[in-house]
């Protein structure tokens, strides 16, 4: 497996890779892996020649009250779990490579970016979009990965992709979970065993919604005022958002309790547990 930082040097790999005609797969990270990023992985090895994978801290996706200089990093524990599942390389840039001095150009999804996770991160998206394009024109792959746990995120990739017709198919991956029903996160090292009990609320939450919905629930202001109320039996949970959206175009139902679309529906929360930022969701319908 190579480890390749700089941006001619992974252009030249991807030129050779593709003078040999394999066909590349490629899942973005910002890396301290887990189950659920190597969920992503093993489905990119399984269905292109070869799979690359970036790790990279992206700075603009981070708030200036955010956790980018804290956030969790381990290369050389990364770098043994990629080459163990047979990974062809890691791109692994550094900032002055992505965003070099005078840098500014950013891709906006508009509208889309701005509900959510968008609502309280602001330039999130912007972030996001901007980076994977990047990511996208550096490494030209065929096929991308990304997790449905970051649901709008992944939504707002396929429809950039859309909009610019990038020549790459966007991928999604279920949820991996933890055995407690908590979604893996890099972030959930930052929980002391007392937040991590708090922050199960949200996953058993939204399990809940999705039997009641199963039930026969269909209105979807009952629907967020359940969550609310069921997240809300933890004292410790501060809500940041909790919403009923078309997965499709991520808006709100009109109205004041309308009937959601069994195939086109995203369910998402965002909570915060101390100064931990955790996000979760379900989807009736596939991104
Ligand atoms: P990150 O390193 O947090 O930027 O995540 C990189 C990719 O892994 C994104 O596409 C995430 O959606 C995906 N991912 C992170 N956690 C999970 C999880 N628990 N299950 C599935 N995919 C995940």
């Amino acid at each position: 497996m190579k480890v390749i930082k700089r941006i001619p040097e992974i252009r030249l790999h991807i030129k050779n890779l593709r003078k040999m005609g394999k066909n590349i797969g490629f899942v973005p990270t910002m890396g301290f892996l887990h189950n659920g990023h190597l969920s992503l992985v093993k489905q990119s090895c399984k269905e292109n020649d070869v799979t690359g994978v970036s790790i990279y801290v992206n700075p603009t996706q981070f708030g200036p009250n955010e956790d980018l200089d804290r956030y969790p990093r381990d290369f050389s524990r990364d770098e043994a779990l990629l080459d163990e599942l047979g990974v062809d390389f890691i791109f692994y840039p550094g900032n002055k490579d992505i965003y070099p001095d005078g840098y500014c150009t950013y891709v906006d999804v508009e509208g889309m970016g701005e509900v959510l996770c968008g609502s309280s991160r602001l330039n999130h998206f912007r972030g996001v979009t901007t980076v994977v394009l990047k990511l996208f024109n550096i490494l030209t792959p065929d096929n991308a990965y990304f997790g449905r746990k970051d649901a709008q995120q992944a939504i707002i990739l396929k429809k950039m992709v859309t909009d610019l017709n990038l020549d790459v198919n966007v991928n999604t991956i279920p949820i991996v979970r933890d055995t407690d029903g908590l979604a893996l996160s890099s972030r959930n090292v930052y929980l002391s065993p007392e937040q991590r009990e708090a922050a199960l609320f949200l996953p058993r939450a939204l399990q809940n919604a999705k039997e009641k919905i199963h039930a026969g629930l269909t209105g979807a202001s009952t629907i967020r005022t359940f969550i609310v109320d069921e997240i809300k039996k933890s004292p410790h949970i501060e809500i940041d958002y909790v919403e009923v959206v078309s997965l499709d175009k991520l808006e709100k139902y009109p109205g004041p309790d309308s009937t959601i679309n069994i195939n086109n529906t995203l369910i998402a929360a965002a909570v915060k547990v101390g100064k931990t930022r955790l996000i979760d969701n379900f989807t009736l319908g596939e991104i």
